[in-house]
């Protein structure tokens, strides 16, 4: 069995985790420097650095323009910070808000627009640019947690507004088995995330224990040797701890979503940011490879190959989603369905639709969308294309 998800941790993570090898500020300072920014603040979850974020902004009770294809706790980081979230849909041809649409959503109360740059897909710069210049206004954040250092053009998309948050959990590019990062080159901002960062409960001893154990216990499940084990667990709902994020009905957060990240986390981050560059080279290289492989099967549509995407995920587009994945997973390829759900149309956030939205592209993309396995060699990924390919 090929799971679709392997964190590429190796030895010299899980040693640096188990001595706590790095502080937080080493893991910081290691991100500002990949990412070439001044300033990288580290929070516990994705979702927290962006909670932050709004507050560092002075952002409460305005309306918040987001994409309605993205993921769900970016909504819920919205809400639970006093502000209203306002969805878009997402382009005819593309994975991206909708920025004509976006600009049409912008009116007094807009405090923000998050630019999303999903399955690593470069948002236009040019055009974020245009909007920016007409609503001085709106902030602009980048939600870079799938796309870390993706390029518009060569100018990297994370350093086009104000900030940038990224999300670095188990399913991500890079991880640190959770946390979360801000990166500024505004000094003002990042000195009232550090001071909102140092506010945060420390990490507890019993907290860095768990993020031990968990990391032991993800790379295990989400080995290929241990995966019919795991899929019995899976069936009996626990699997999904790992990398689920929502319930259909409820806007909450982890429970320990203001606690500070710790020591234990920061050291896996740290050597994932000298991983990054091979990381990356290996996704972009399995991008080529799925294109030319899945090239025979025109039941199957497959993904752009755009230049300074870093392919958080490879998609590709099928008619039935659901049937096929369950198809590839008899045959031994679990498929991701990321993202299967469209945030306006989840009950938790119907009241939030204004009457006239509509969300088709975010519908469609939901209902058709497949991601292949990214963490495989070349070789398992022309094995993966060939099997998925005669299932379509
Ligand atoms: C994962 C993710 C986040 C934040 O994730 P956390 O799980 O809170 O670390 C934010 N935006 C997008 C698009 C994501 O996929």
């Amino acid at each position: 069995m090929i799971p679709r998800l392997r964190p590429k941790f190796g030895s010299t993570e899980y040693r640096a985790a188990l001595e706590r090898r790095h502080s937080v500020q080493n893991f910081e300072h290691s991100f500002a420097t990949l990412m070439g920014v001044r300033e990288a603040i580290a929070f516990p979850y994705g979702r927290t650095a962006l909670l932050m974020l709004f507050r560092a902004l002075g952002l409460r009770g305005r309306e918040i323009i987001c994409p309605a294809y993205t993921c769900v706790v970016v909504a819920h980081a919205i809400v639970l910070s006093g502000n209203i979230p306002v969805f878009v849909d997402s382009e005819t041809d593309g994975f991206n808000m909708d920025f004509d649409r976006a600009e049409a959503a912008i009116g007094e109360q807009t405090g923000a627009l998050i630019a999303t740059s999903i399955h690593g897909y470069p948002v236009d710069l040019d055009r974020l640019a245009a909007i920016s210049a007409r609503f001085p206004h709106v902030e602009i954040i980048q939600d870079c947690a799938h796309s870390f250092a993706a390029e518009w053009k060569k100018r990297p998309v994370h350093r086009a507004g104000r900030a940038a948050i990224f999300g670095l959990n188990i399913s991500k590019i890079m991880s640190s088995i959770f946390g979360g990062m801000v990166t500024t080159d505004d000094d003002a901002l990042s000195s009232r995330l550090r001071a909102l960062a140092s506010d945060l409960k420390p990490a507890t001893a019993m907290r860095q224990a768990q993020r031990l154990a968990y990391i032991a216990a993800a790379s295990l499940a989400l080995t290929p040797a241990a995966f019919g084990v795991v899929d019995c667990i899976r069936r009996a709902g626990l699997i999904n701890r790992f990398t689920e994020y929502y319930a259909e009905d409820v806007i909450d957060m982890p429970l320990d979503y203001l606690q500070q990240i710790g020591r234990v986390e920061a050291s896996v981050g740290v050597v994932q940011c000298s991983a990054y560059p091979a990381i990356i080279a290996h996704r972009r290289r399995l991008a080529d490879i799925y294109e030319e492989a899945l090239r025979p099967y025109p039941g199957l549509r497959r993904p752009p190959l755009v230049e300074g995407a870093t392919y958080s995920h490879y998609v590709a587009r099928v008619p039935a989603a659901d049937a096929l994945a369950a198809r590839a997973l008899a045959a031994g390829v679990e498929l991701g369905r990321v993202i299967d759900y469209s945030i306006p149309d989840m009950k938790a956030y119907r009241k939030y639709s204004r009457p006239d939205a509509d969300f088709p592209q975010a519908r469609l993309l939901n209902e058709s969308v497949v991601n292949l396995p990214l963490w495989v060699d070349d070789a398992t990924a022309r094995r993966v294309a060939a099997a998925v390919g005669e299932l379509t």
